[in-house]
């Protein structure tokens, strides 16, 4: 029987390689790196399970002068490094896919913080963190060596068992790509001057690893054909477009994207699947070799669209991976309701940038895999024929009932509300954050399958409804409440007057109760709340002014890489915003606030006031049914999610799953997971 999938899973020659399908999972980083191989090993396989044809490491460092610290990503520096790698590429290959290796070298891009060496630049510059570190101007003897590095380490990483082997040229991460940028490189030698001199370094080292490894391994290269900086950076008209005409048919593979990672990593809030393609377009009109391409690809019908569109050969995937292991998999099998779409959050990137192993929204699993041995798609059956009731249907509860219906319990879930999904309902209506839907929705499809599981919208439940239900174990997932008080992560006390009218929380925005004309927020929560409702009531026609003690706007978006781009839209809005600012008190006509840099007191007139600070758990249910348990009237109580503990939508998540493996289940001794140790000898 043919499909219109069916092309995706045509096999794709890649140098002396074949990948078995289009499903290629694409470099990305992951906060477990060197430091976590069997984990890395496990997350890795598991892809390969799920059907990926190509599954690829982060960004690998291969010489001790060009380290990422603090940063954790691959190492594969001497031979010593070799067997971290190997217990990945037996996982992938045990699956018949093919494992990929990016090596980098990362010059300008990282101040060396753990080797000391300083690092190697086109010229001497500031490195591009804010590190006070400046690069050493590389001489011939270093380009030598910097060829020589590379060489080795491909021979080494074909040792580890990759199949293909990447030179790394995207992200402005690495020196390949640094020489190639004029507002880096001033050079007068054959490394500068004409963009065939700036290029000369990428061109070697493709040579160089084809010359060492490509009789049996495939030379990858990953290219960012356009920074998005106009005529600051390569332009996929430009520069960008002259550097694939001229290299074309010299990797095996081209693997190409927008930089900066920011931009290659765009969030649902900026972009929609497929954003990439106004870019990459040309990139096959100039090259034979296959062409892989990323842009949040979730839906199979996109990607057979930018197959036969002529866009790309090799359907690239980052976070569509990490959110659905297993897509290949249900494509295959036709299954599409099944597919566990990435909702564009980047709670994943957060992982990386925070130098902690990865999680994602979607899928609770992922990162698991070693240290819990969570499998995405399996779970351990029921111990028993016991009856559980889950209380509040948001991505806690949802997921909790879920799972728990998988392992074959009966579930009866409750939720006050009409509609289900809780708070990723409510949050997915503001703007840009559509997509967040998914959350909700993949749950209730598969709750649909599941015929041992109720749910009853629309039906409140105080203590007594619980205890009349007769179901013994209850599991509590009922939210959180944004406070009304101003107390938070700044302000211990209640702001003055925030018991008047004027004032709103984010609650009252998403039950549609606005406030109108000037607007201050205050934002102490510091993630997206914030600068989304500011977004909103601009929109809505306020004169909106955003004010928080935090140094920057909405500043945990540095680690989702939006934090830039939600300021961009803000001004472009005329929202105007005070970083470094408390509030002291509410008046009838405006806020007073405090300068926490410069110190004095100031006054914002404004006709609302909206308190974005901290959420209190919904756990008035807990507390009233402790005694039942004390008493023996249930058998199990268990809070869990933002009634737990308020915190994102991953954790909720998380926490969901958590409870539900975990029920009727021995507790493992100690830490309830395997830990990753480095051995003493
Ligand atoms: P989480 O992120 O932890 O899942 P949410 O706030 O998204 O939390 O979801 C909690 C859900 O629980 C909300 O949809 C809310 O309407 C529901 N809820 C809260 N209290 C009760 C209750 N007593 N009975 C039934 N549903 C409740
Ligand atoms: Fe997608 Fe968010 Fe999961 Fe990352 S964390 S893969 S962006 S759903």
């Amino acid at each position: 029987m043919t499909t219109p999938f069916d092309i995706l899973f045509e096999p794709v020659r890649i140098g002396p390689v074949t990948a078995p399908n289009r499903f290629y999972q694409v470099p990305h980083c992951n906060g477990m790196g060197y430091r976590m191989p069997h984990s890395m090993a496990a997350m890795r396989g598991m892809k390969a399970e799920g059907g990926w044809g190509v599954i690829c490491t982060e960004e690998v460092e291969i010489h001790h002068t060009s380290d990422n610290a603090p940063y954790i990503e691959g190492r594969l520096w001497s031979d010593e490094d070799i067997p971290l790698w190997q217990p990945m590429t037996a996982a992938i290959h045990a699956h018949g896919s093919l494992a990929g290796i990016e090596l980098a070298y990362n010059g300008l891009h990282v101040p060396n913080l753990f080797s000391r060496v300083p690092p190697l630049g086109p010229r001497s510059m500031s490195v591009s963190s804010l590190s006070p570190v400046q690069t050493r101007r590389m001489d011939k003897e270093d380009f030598r060596n910097l060829r020589r590095w590379h060489r080795e380490a491909a021979l080494r990483a074909k040792r580890a068992g990759f199949d293909i082997i990447y030179c790394y040229a995207a992200h402005n991460m690495t020196l390949a790509m640094q020489l190639m940028l004029r507002r880096y490189n001033d050079r007068t030698d054959e490394y500068g001057g004409s963009l065939q001199n700036r290029v000369r370094l990428f061109r070697e080292l493709i040579e160089d690893t084809k010359e060492a490894v490509g009789d049996s391994c495939g030379v990858a290269v990953r290219f960012a054909v356009d920074e998005l900086l106009g005529d600051d950076g390569l332009t996929s008209q430009g520069e960008g477009y002259e550097i694939v005409a001229m290299l074309a048919e010299l990797p095996d593979l081209w693997d190409v994207n927008v930089s900066g990672w920011a931009n290659d990593s765009a969030t649902s809030r900026f972009e929609k699947e497929g954003y990439q393609e106004r870019y990459i377009a040309f990139v096959k009109s100039l090259t034979s070799k296959p062409v892989v391409g990323v842009g949040r690809y979730t839906s199979p019908d996109s990607m057979v669209s930018a197959i036969r569109r002529g866009v790309m050969d090799l359907i690239g995937a980052a976070r569509p991976s990490i959110a659905d292991p297993f897509l290949p998999r249900k494509v295959q099998e036709d299954r599409l309701e099944d597919i566990r779409e990435c909702i564009g959050c980047n709670i994943c990137v957060t992982g990386d940038m925070q130098t902690v192993p990865i999680r994602c929204t979607q899928n609770p699993t992922m990162g698991e895999e070693w240290r819990r041995g969570w499998h995405p798609e399996q779970i351990q059956p029921r111990r028993s024929a016991k009856e559980v009731l889950v209380v509040g249907g948001g991505p806690a509860g949802l997921e909790c009932a879920r799972a728990l219906g998988q392992r074959g319990y009966t579930v009866v879930l409750t939720e006050a509300r009409r509609e289900l999904g809780g708070r990723v309902i409510l949050e997915s209506a503001l703007p840009g954050l559509s997509e967040w839907r998914r959350v909700a929705e993949w749950r209730l499809g598969q709750l649909a399958k599941l015929p041992n599981v109720s749910l009853y919208p629309g039906s409140p439940m105080a203590a007594a409804d619980v205890l009349e239900s007769g179901i013994p174990n209850v599991l509590l997932a009922t939210g959180a409440t944004w406070r009304r008080d101003g107390i938070g992560r700044s302000l211990w006390r209640p702001v003055p007057g925030s018991d008047g009218p004027q004032v709103y929380t984010p609650d009252d925005l998403m039950a549609g109760r606005l406030p109108t004309g000037r607007v201050v927020i205050y934002d102490d929560d510091s993630y997206y709340m914030g600068g989304v409702l500011a977004e909103l009531l601009a929109a809505n026609g306020c004169q909106v002014t955003l004010i928080t003690p935090a140094t920057l706007l909405s500043y945990w978006t540095q680690y989702s890489l939006e934090q830039k781009r939600i300021q961009q839209r803000l001004a472009r809005l005329g929202v105007f915003w005070r970083t470094q600012h408390s509030l002291t008190a509410i008046q009838p006509d405006g806020a007073q606030v405090n300068d926490l840099a410069r110190g004095g007191v100031d006054e914002i007139p404004c006709d609302g006031v909206v308190l974005v600070t901290e959420r209190q758990p919904n756990d008035a249910l807990y507390t009233e049914l402790l005694p039942a348990l004390d008493r023996g009237k249930l058998d199990s109580l268990r809070v869990i999610g933002d009634a737990e503990a308020p915190g994102i939508i991953a954790q909720a998540v998380y926490m969901g799953h958590l409870a539900a493996r975990e029920f009727e289940e021995k507790a493992r001794e100690g830490t309830p997971f395997l830990v990753e140790r480095t051995a003493v000898a």
